[in-house]
């Protein structure tokens, strides 16, 4: 299939930038509104077609790309009449939410039944990396559906990674944001405890960063941190929905730090679950 129209669903923090470079490398871009008007004005300014409805936007696509919030938008939309009655078997669809693993599936067996081809997609690299074209994508699906679309992939990342079956690029990605959250609570309390002690923050980069301790987040969230700058970015609500899909996975296993971590973003998630997810550590660096 030559692939020339891409639509896109889901056109936020991750979205927006990703779609712009789908933009700037040809493609033809297939947009509607949700609810917030101004990135569909954005990619107009930029060439991309605006649809009045999911209808029309899918209608008018070869790939679809969806990257939605959470688990519930991926059912009521990707799910929905309009989107599964105006797919066929000449489409693919792209789904790149950081969901749960069974919701992959569910959407996959639903796709597979019509015949249409679907490849679990989900991203890392932020929202730098979204702007860059640089991201991290971490697949589960067929081999052939990947390198069939992995053209409309290169627009936007510079690893692609066939991790899996359906539902693996998922749960790779729910460890990976496990990981990070736990990082990023460890890395609030050495900045605050470096603060302290009156290290200096470039002293923290240089010599922490060429030992032992480091880690990407604490490199790449000190200046923010010291700054006590919490504009997302990645909502503080969106990694305790990451980390409760890992803890989920892990069923009756026992993950302490996970399950510790998970609590930490619950209790915060009412007073900043809209800052970025390194508001987790507000209180201590007050
Ligand atoms: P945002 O909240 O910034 O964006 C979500 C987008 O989805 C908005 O454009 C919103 O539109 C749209 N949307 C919500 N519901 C619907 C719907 N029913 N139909 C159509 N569009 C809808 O989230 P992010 O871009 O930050 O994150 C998206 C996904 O990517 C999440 O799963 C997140 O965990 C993951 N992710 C985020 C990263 C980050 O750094 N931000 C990094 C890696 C992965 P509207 O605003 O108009 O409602």
């Amino acid at each position: 299939m030559s692939i020339k129209r891409v639509g896109f669903i889901g056109l936020g923090a991750m979205g927006l930038p990703m779609a712009k470079n789908l933009l700037k490398s040809g493609y033809e871009l297939h947009v509607a509104a949700h609810r917030n008007k101004q990135p569909v004005e954005q990619l107009k300014s930029e060439g991309a077609i605006e649809h009045t409805s999911l209808v029309e936007l899918v209608s008018n696509s070869d790939v679809l790309i969806s990257i939605l919030p959470t688990d519930k938008e991926m059912e009521s939309v990707l799910l929905s009449d309009d989107v599964l009655s105006n797919l066929s078997k000449e489409n693919v669809l792209v789904e790149m939410t950081s969901g749960s693993p069974e919701m992959m599936k569910n959407v996959h067996a639903v796709y597979q039944k019509k015949g249409i081809r679907v490849i679990d997609a989900p991203v890392s690299g932020g929202t730098a990396g979204a702007q860059q074209g640089t991201l991290t994508i971490m697949a589960g699906g067929e081999e052939a559906v990947l390198d069939e679309v992995r053209p409309v992939l290169d627009a936007m990342a510079k690893q692609i990674y066939l991790v899996g079956a359906i539902g693996a690029g998922k749960a790779i990605k729910a460890i990976n944001q496990m990981l990070a959250g736990i990082h990023m609570i460890a890395s609030g309390e050495a900045v605050a405890l470096a603060e302290k002690l009156e290290i200096d923050k470039e002293m923290v980069k240089q010599v922490i960063g060429n030992s032992s301790g480091a880690s990407w987040m604490l490199m790449n969230k000190i200046d923010s941190l010291t700054e006590r700058n919490y504009e997302p970015g990645f909502k503080l609500n969106l990694m305790k929905k990451d980390i409760q899909i890992a803890v989920n996975e892990a069923k009756d296993m026992n993950l302490p730090f996970a399950s510790n971590a998970l609590q930490m973003f619950k209790d915060k998630e009412g007073e900043s679950g809209e800052l970025d997810f390194s508001a987790i550590s507000k209180d201590i660096l007050s």
